[in-house]
C-alpha cells in the first residue's frame, strides 16, 4: 500500500515544484540533511507559519526526562532519554518592500526544491511579487562532512521587475522546544548571548536529578553579503541576529553567505567553546560557498565510490537505495565511537533518538561491508563500554548478568513501557550476534577474545538466569516475553527468543572454551549449566505444518491472511485498538523469520519455505525493519515477485510513505534494508563459516545492478546482468563461491546469471 509520493523519480535527486502545505512535515522529513555531527529537518530558512515541524538536532546531546506513569512498577527506568531540539541556526528572515516573506501567507510562483544526494546539498527557489517588485529568492545549504561543526548557507535575491527594498535578518534562535514532548518543557537555559568575536548563543540543558551531565552548546555565525554591507547586530533572550538592508533595482542581485559553527560540551568545555569556534573559523575563513561546497562534495564522492549500488533499468529502485544510503551516512559514518545510530537520526524526535537493537541486527552487516572494520569495532566497543550499565539493567529486573537496553543513550535502559522494558528481552541476543558477525566477517578474533567475551559471558549469565526449568515438560522455557513482533506481549516461549538465548549460551561456551579469558572465570559448573540449557531448550514447533511456532498459543489464534483485511484497517496501529491488535494473528515484523535469517545455515530450504509461506501472509510489515528480512528470505526460496515487492517497500518506505508515519521523521536504522535486500537477497551474499558466497538473480524489471564490498582487506565488485561478474578490485586473491562453484578470485570471474532460486 503506497502512501503519498512527493518527489519526482530521479537517480540522484529528490525534486519537486510543489510546496506541500498539507504535507509539509512529510516534505521536511524527506529533505532532512545531516553530517553525523548534527542535522536539520528540511525547514525553510525564512519564516513559515504553516503547519510544520522545526527541528535541529545534535549528535549525542539529549535530556533525561523523568519517567511519569500512573502505576509505578519496580524495574522501571527512572528516566526516558530524549533527543532535543537545539538552536535553530538556519533562520534568515526575508522582508521585501516591508512584507515579511512567509510562503504560508505570501503568493509565490516557480517553486522548486531539490535534494542532491550526490553532492549532499539542499536547495530551493521561488518567485514572489510584492508591492511592485518581482523577486526571485534562492537558498542552498549543506552540513559539511569535511568540518562537521560547520553549516554553510547561501541565499540570493534577484529583482526581476521593479525596485525592491530587501532586508535579510540572519538569526541564531535558541528559544526552541520539542514537539514530541509530554509536558511542553523547555529543555534549555540561556547561558550567554554575545557578539564578540562573532555573534553567538550559548545554551545549556536543564539540570536533572539523575546524575546525567548537562550539555552546553555554543552556536556562532558569520554572515557575508554581496554587495558587502555592515549588518545591524541585535541580541535578545536566547537570540542573536544580524540585519542587512539593500536597495535593489531590476536585473540586480544580492547574496548572503551564512557560516555557522556549533561546538558542544561533549568535546569542549563551555568556557572554551567560543575560542574553539574562532579556531575552527580560521580554517574556513575566506572560502566562499562554492569552495566549501566542492570540498564537501568531493568527500561525498569518496563515500559513494565504495557504497553506491547501481541499478539499471529502474530509476524508482535506484533512487530508493541511494536515498537510503545518503540518509544513513548523513546520520552515522563511524567517526565518533561515542555515538550510535538512532532510528530517526537527525530527522525527528520520536523514539528519543537513542540506540536500539536495530544497530546490531540491521546496521552492522552494512557497515562491515561498506566501511573500515574499525567502524563496526567502534559500534561493538560502544556496547562493551556500557557493560556496567547493562549489568545494572539486569539487577533492576532482579536477574544476573547483563541486560542490554531496548533504548538508551548511556547503556541504562530508558524505555518505560513494561511490555518493552521488562519483556522485549530478545534484544539481548542481538549484541552477541553482532560480535559473532564481526568476527565471522572480518576473521579478526581480537575483539572477541577480550572485550567480546566479557560481553558474551555477562549476557549468557542473564539468559541462564532468565530461563526456567519446566519439570512437567522437562525442558527449559522462557515465559513472559515480547518477541520482535511487538503486536503480541507477555507470550510464553517465543521461538525467536528461545532460539537466540540458546544460541548465545552455546556460542559463549564455545568461545570461552577456545580462548579462555584474562579477567573472567567461568566455572565448570556454570559451563555445564549453560550446555544443559542449550541441549534442553524448548522450541514450539508444529510437525504437521512443518513450522516453528511463534509462541505457545499462536496457532490457537484466529489465523487469517492480511489480504482478508480491508484497506481501511491498515496500518493496524493507526486504525485498530491496541487490544484488538494484541489478540490478532497479525505480525508487525519478522519474528520466527528473524531467527531463520540470523541462523540461515542451520535450517533447510524446505524449513525456510514452509515458515515463510506460513508467516509472511499474516505480516503487516508495520515496522520499517520488516520488509528487508522478508526480501532476503523470499529471494532465497525463489519467490522473486515477493522479494522485489519487499525491496520496493524497504527502499521506498519513506519516499513513498508506506507506513504513513514519515512526517515524524525518517526510518534511519531500516535504511540499511534496501542494501541488505540487494546484497544478501538478490545477490544472496553469505558468509557462513567464514566462506564468502554469492548466488545472484536479476529481478525482471532491472537490466543490471552492481555493488562493491570490503571483505578481509579486499575490495570486490559484483555486477549482475545476463552474467555475474565478480571482480577483485584490490587486495590479495580470495577463495569464494558463486552458485556453489568454488573459485580463487585473482582478477575477474564471469558466469551466466541463473534464474531466481535455481
Ligand atoms: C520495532 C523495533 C525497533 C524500533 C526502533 C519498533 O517499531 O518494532 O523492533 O527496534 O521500532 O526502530
Amino acid at each position: 500500500m503506497i502512501g503519498k509520493r512527493l518527489f519526482t523519480i530521479h537517480p540522484w535527486k529528490l525534486t519537486t515544484t510543489t510546496l506541500e502545505t498539507e504535507d509539509r512535515r512529510l516534505q521536511e522529513s524527506l529533505t532532512s540533511i545531516g553530517n553525523g555531527y548534527m542535522g536539520t529537518r528540511g525547514n525553510f530558512e525564512e519564516s513559515y507559519t504553516g503547519d510544520h515541524h522545526q527541528g535541529t538536532y545534535l549528535a549525542g546531546v539529549w535530556f533525561p526526562d523523568k519517567t511519569r506513569v500512573g502505576w509505578w512498577k519496580n524495574g522501571y527506568p527512572e528516566y526516558f532519554g530524549k533527543v532535543i531540539n537545539a538552536t535553530n541556526f538556519i533562520a534568515i528572515d526575508v522582508v521585501v518592500n516591508g512584507v515579511e516573506i512567509d510562503l504560508a501567507k505570501v503568493p509565490y510562483t516557480d517553486f522548486y526544491m531539490e535534494l542532491d544526494m550526490h553532492a549532499g546539498v539542499l536547495s530551493r527557489k521561488f518567485t514572489i511579487q510584492v508591492k511592485g517588485a518581482k523577486v526571485e529568492l534562492s537558498f542552498e545549504r549543506f552540513l559539511s562532512i569535511v568540518t562537521p561543526q560547520l553549516s554553510v548557507q547561501r541565499m540570493s535575491a534577484t529583482v526581476l521587475e521593479g525596485e525592491a527594498k530587501i532586508s535579510l535578518t540572519s538569526k541564531l534562535d535558541g528559544d526552541v522546544h520539542n514537539q514530541d514532548s509530554n509536558y511542553d518543557e523547555q529543555f534549555w537555559i540561556e547561558k550567554a548571548v554575545g557578539t564578540e568575536p562573532m555573534s553567538y548563543v550559548t545554551t545549556e540543558t536543564m539540570p536533572n536529578p539523575f546524575d546525567v551531565p548537562q550539555f552546553s552548546v555554543t552556536t556562532a555565525m558569520k554572515n557575508q553579503t554581496k554587495p558587502a554591507t555592515v549588518g545591524i547586530v541585535e541580541t535578545a533572550s536566547y537570540t542573536v541576529s544580524e540585519r542587512f538592508d539593500f536597495d535593489v533595482t531590476t536585473g540586480d542581485s544580492i547574496e548572503l553567505q551564512k557560516n555557522v559553527l556549533v561546538v558542544t560540551s561533549r568535546d569542549i568545555p563551555e568556557f572554551e567553546q567560543i575560542f574553539e569556534i574562532e579556531k575552527l573559523y580560521a580554517g574556513v575563513e575566506g572560502k566562499d560557498f562554492d569552495t566549501l561546497l566542492s570540498e564537501h562534495t568531493e568527500a561525498w564522492a569518496k563515500r559513494w565510490e565504495i557504497a553506491d549500488v547501481m541499478i539499471e533499468g529502474n530509476d524508482e529502485s535506484q533512487q530508493g537505495i541511494r536515498y537510503n544510503l545518503f540518509q544513513l551516512f548523513s546520520t552515522y559514518y563511524g567517526e565518533d565511537e561515542r555515538l550510535n545510530i538512532g532510528p530517526k537520526g537527525f530527522t525527528g524526535e520520536k523514539y528519543g533518538g537513542a540506540t536500539y537493537w536495530d544497530t546490531e541486527a540491521y546496521a552492522v552487516p552494512l557497515y562491515l561491508a561498506l566501511a573500515d572494520p574499525e567502524v563496526t569495532r567502534n559500534l561493538l566497543k560502544y556496547r562493551h563500554n556500557q557493560l556496567p550499565q547493562a549489568q545494572h539493567n539486569a539487577r533492576q529486573q532482579g536477574l544476573a548478568g547483563a541486560l542490554y537496553p531496548m533504548v538508551t543513550f548511556t547503556g541504562v535502559e530508558c524505555h518505560n513501557e513494561w511490555e518493552i522494558t521488562f519483556e522485549e528481552i530478545h534484544r539481548n541476543g542481538a549484541i552477541p550476534y553482532a560480535i559473532y558477525n564481526y568476527t565471522n566477517y572480518t576473521g579478526d578474533v581480537g575483539y572477541l577474545q577480550h572485550e567480546g567475551l566479557e560481553v558474551l559471558i555477562e549476557v549468557a549469565r542473564f539468559w541462564a538466569d532468565r530461563v526456567h526449568y519446566s519439570k512437567r515438560a522437562q525442558k527449559y522455557m522462557i515465559h513472559g516475553v515480547t518477541g520482535p513482533n511487538e503486536y503480541e506481549n507477555n507470550s510464553n516461549n517465543n521461538w525467536y527468543t528461545n532460539t537466540i538465548a540458546a544460541w548465545v549460551l552455546r556460542y559463549t561456551a564455545e568461545q570461552y572454551e577456545t580462548f579462555g579469558h584474562e579477567k573472567i572465570q567461568v566455572s565448570a559448573d556454570e559451563l555445564a549449566k549453560w550446555k544443559d540449557i542449550v541441549e534442553n531448550m524448548y522450541y514450539p514447533k508444529d510437525e504437521e505444518l512443518g513450522i516453528f511456532v511463534q509462541q505457545d498459543t499462536f496457532l490457537d489464534k484466529d489465523l487469517k491472511p492480511v489480504s482478508d483485511l480491508s484497506s481501511e484497517d491498515l496500518p493496524l496501529n493507526q486504525n485498530w485498538s491496541w487490544d484488538k491488535i494484541l489478540r490478532s494473528c497479525f505480525i508487525k515484523q519478522a519474528d520466527v523469520l528473524q531467527g531463520i535469517y540470523f541462523f540461515g545455515n542451520e535450517y533447510t530450504l524446505e524449513e525456510k519455505r514452509k515458515n515463510f509461506d506460513f508467516y509472511e501472509p499474516m505480516t503487516v510489515h508495520e515496522s520499517s525493519l520488516s520488509p528487508s528480512i522478508h526480501a532476503i528470505l523470499a529471494a532465497e526460496i525463489g519467490e522473486e515477485e515477493k522479494a522485489v515487492e519487499m525491496y520496493h517497500r524497504t527502499a521506498r518506505l519513506d519516499l513513498d510513505n508506506y507506513n504513513n508515519d514519515t512526517d515524524d521523521g525518517l526510518h534511519i536504522t531500516s535504511m540499511t534494508g534496501s542494501w541488505l535486500a540487494i546484497v544478501q537477497g538478490f545477490a544472496q551474499m553469505k558468509t557462513w563459516d567464514e566462506q564468502l558466497s554469492f548466488a545472484p538473480f536479476l529481478p525482471k524489471d532491472w537490466t543490471g545492478y552492481e555493488f562493491r564490498i570490503n571483505y578481509r582487506e579486499r575490495l570486490l565488485s559484483i555486477r549482475v546482468d545476463e552474467n555475474v561478474t565478480v571482480k577483485l578490485v584490490s587486495g590479495a586473491p580470495l577463495e569464494l563461491s558463486v552458485y556453489d562453484e568454488k573459485i580463487t578470485l585473482s582478477d575477474e570471474f564471469i558466469i551466466p546469471t541463473k534464474k531466481v532460486g535455481a
